[in-house]
C-alpha cells in the first residue's frame, strides 16, 4: 500500500475543483482497505472514502487520508429466470449496467449512464426514470471499521428511501461498502412510465420495449439533457426534490398552478426543485466560475476554476431564495467534504 501526500483531487472528482488531500491511497482489496484504515488510525487522522467522485463537493483542502475504493470483482449466477450478480465496490456503475443489458438481464436498465461506482450506489440509493437501485438490491458486504470485520448488510437493514440509506446516517464513516449483490431477471417487466422515456420510445417507433430499448432510450435522453462532467465540472443534481404534505402542496399549487409535482403513494407530493430554482431566476446564473447550468437548474457547475466554497455559497443563496419565495427548504443531495 503506497500512501501519496498532497494530492490534487480535481482529476478524481466530477466537479473538477482543485483541492488538496493531505494523504491519498487507492486500494484494490479488502485487506488493503483494512491496512488503509489502520494507517489513518496509527497516524491519528480521519479517513474519507472516495468512489468515482461524482457526488462530492470538496469545499476546501482535505485533512487526513482519502481512500479510493478500487475493488474490482464481477460474478453472476442464473437460476431459472433469476439472475444474481455480485460486483465489487470499485466497479463503474454504468459499465455494470451495460454488462447486464448485454446479457439481457433486466432490472437496472433505467439506471444507465449514472456516473460513479457500485460501492456508492446504495449510499444515496441512486435512482432515475422511475427506478431506484433498491428495487434490485439483495445485500451488500461492508468493512465495519469499528470491529474490523466484514459483514453482510441486508436490504431491510439499509433503510433505503429517496436518495437515502443508513449509510448517510448511523453507518456514515463506519461501514465501507466492499461489494453489492443485485437480483435481476431474464424475464423482466420493463418500466416505461416516465414521460421522457415514453416519448423517446415513441420517437424510436418502439411499441413493445425490451430491456435494451429502455437502456438505449435512457442513454439517449441523458446524453442530450445532462451536462458531461468531462466537459463542465458538476455532480449532477445538487439538491433533492423536496417532499411536502398535501396541505402545503395545495397552498403552493394554488399560488403556482404550473408547479411541477409528483404525487407519492403516501399522500405527500414530490416537488420539482429545478422548477422552483428556475422560477427564482437562477438558471444560467454565473458568479465567477461558479454557476447554475443554463439548461438544468438543479445542476451547479464549475466553469473552470471555481472553489468548493464558492459553489457552496452559491448553493446556500439558492436555498435561501427558494425558501423565501415558496416557503420550501431545499436539502443538498451531494456530499460536502
Ligand atoms: C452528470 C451526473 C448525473 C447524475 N445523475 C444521477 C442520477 O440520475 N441519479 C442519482 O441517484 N445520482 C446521480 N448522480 C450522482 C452520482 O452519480 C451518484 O450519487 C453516484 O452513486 C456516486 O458514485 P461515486 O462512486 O462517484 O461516489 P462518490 O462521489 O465518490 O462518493 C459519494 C459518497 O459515497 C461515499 N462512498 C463512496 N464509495 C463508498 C464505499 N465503497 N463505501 C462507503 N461509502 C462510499 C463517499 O464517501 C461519499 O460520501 C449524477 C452525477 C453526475 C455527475
Amino acid at each position: 500500500m503506497f500512501v501519496h501526500h498532497n494530492v490534487d483531487l480535481a482529476p478524481v472528482t466530477a466537479f473538477g475543483i482543485h483541492a488538496i488531500a493531505e494523504s491519498y491511497v487507492e486500494v484494490d482489496s479488502v485487506d488493503k482497505l483494512r491496512e488503509a484504515v489502520a494507517w489513518a488510525r496509527t497516524n491519528g487522522v480521519d479517513f474519507h472514502v472516495l468512489g468515482g467522485g461524482s457526488n462530492i463537493l470538496v469545499s476546501g483542502n482535505v485533512h487526513g487520508l482519502v481512500i479510493r475504493a478500487c475493488l474490482l470483482e464481477r460474478s453472476s449466477a442464473v437460476e431459472g429466470d433469476v439472475v444474481t450478480i455480485r460486483c465489487g465496490a470499485g466497479e463503474e456503475w454504468h459499465s455494470v449496467v451495460t454488462w447486464t443489458v448485454e446479457h439481457d438481464w433486466g432490472g437496472l436498465e433505467n439506471l444507465a449512464l449514472i456516473p460513479g461506482t457500485v460501492g456508492a450506489a446504495p449510499l444515496q440509493n441512486i435512482g432515475a426514470y422511475g427506478i431506484e437501485q433498491s428495487s434490485c438490491f439483495v445485500e451488500l458486504e461492508a468493512l465495519d471499521v469499528l470491529s474490523g470485520a466484514t459483514i453482510i448488510i441486508t436490504k431491510d437493514e439499509c433503510n433505503f428511501g429517496y436518495r437515502e440509506s443508513i449509510f448517510k446516517h448511523e453507518y456514515c464513516n463506519r461501514m465501507i461498502i466492499t461489494s453489492v449483490t443485485y437480483r435481476l431477471s431474464t424475464n423482466p417487466t420493463v418500466h416505461a412510465t416516465y414521460r421522457d422515456v415514453v416519448d423517446e420510445l415513441v420517437a424510436r417507433g418502439c411499441t413493445q420495449p425490451h430491456v435494451k430499448d429502455i437502456f438505449d432510450s435512457v442513454v439517449a435522453i441523458r446524453s442530450r439533457k445532462l451536462p458531461d462532467p468531462n466537459v463542465i465540472g458538476n455532480a449532477g443534481s445538487f439538491f433533492k426534490n423536496p417532499i411536502v404534505d398535501g396541505q402545503t402542496f395545495a397552498r403552493l399549487h394554488e399560488e403556482n398552478p404550473t408547479l411541477a409535482s409528483y404525487p407519492q403513494p403516501d399522500g405527500t407530493y414530490k416537488l420539482a426543485a429545478a422548477w422552483m430554482i428556475d422560477q427564482c431566476g437562477w438558471k444560467g446564473h454565473r458568479e465567477g466560475d461558479a454557476g447554475v447550468h443554463d439548461k438544468q437548474a438543479l445542476v451547479l457547475v464549475n466553469h473552470g476554476n471555481a472553489t468548493g466554497q464558492q459553489i457552496l455559497d452559491l448553493s446556500t443563496r439558492i436555498q435561501q431564495s427558494v425558501q423565501e419565495r415558496f416557503g420550501v427548504a431545499l436539502e443538498r443531495e451531494i456530499n460536502v467534504w
